[in-house]
């Protein structure tokens, strides 16, 4: 047995049993199993994965997981937030003259889509998710 630590971002944490959402866990996989099987065992259609990264760096689905030591992370391309980041609960869309007095005045002119949490009354934009993503993405594809 090999054991891989997961991390799902985005969209894909919806797929997970709740203790293991948008966090890392570690999971035994089978000698031979793939990231492929290891995804779909884990509840995640491979077919909603974009982007997997192994120890940094991104693989195929064949990728056979005894060769993995470390980290296994699956991340999805940046979108508009659907969950909040901070209590997780759904987000809806709004005008931006509705939350214009509670953005930082490079976000005003910049971004033009705007989500907000009725729990905790948090506004995101593209940005304030895909930071992390957009880094990571840029990373793999320097010239994308
Ligand atoms: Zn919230």
């Amino acid at each position: 047995m090999t054991v891989a630590t997961f991390r799902f971002y985005e969209e894909l944490n919806d797929f997970l049993a709740p203790e293991r959402r948008k966090r890392e866990f570690r999971c035994a996989c089978a000698r031979a199993a793939t990231t492929k099987h290891m995804i779909e065992a884990l509840g995640v259609p491979h077919t909603e994965v974009e982007l997997i990264l192994v120890n940094g760096e991104s693989v195929g689905f064949d990728r056979l997981l005894r060769e993995i030591f470390e980290r296994l992370d699956l991340a999805r391309s940046a979108r508009p937030p659907t969950l909040c980041l901070h209590c997780n609960a759904p987000l809806r869309d709004i005008d931006k003259a509705q939350v214009l007095e509670q953005l930082p005045p490079s976000v005003r002119n910049r971004h033009g889509r705007f989500t907000t949490c009725d729990v905790c009354r948090r506004v995101f934009w593209e940005g304030s998710h895909g930071r992390h993503m957009r880094a990571l993405l840029d990373e793999l594809m320097p010239d994308g």
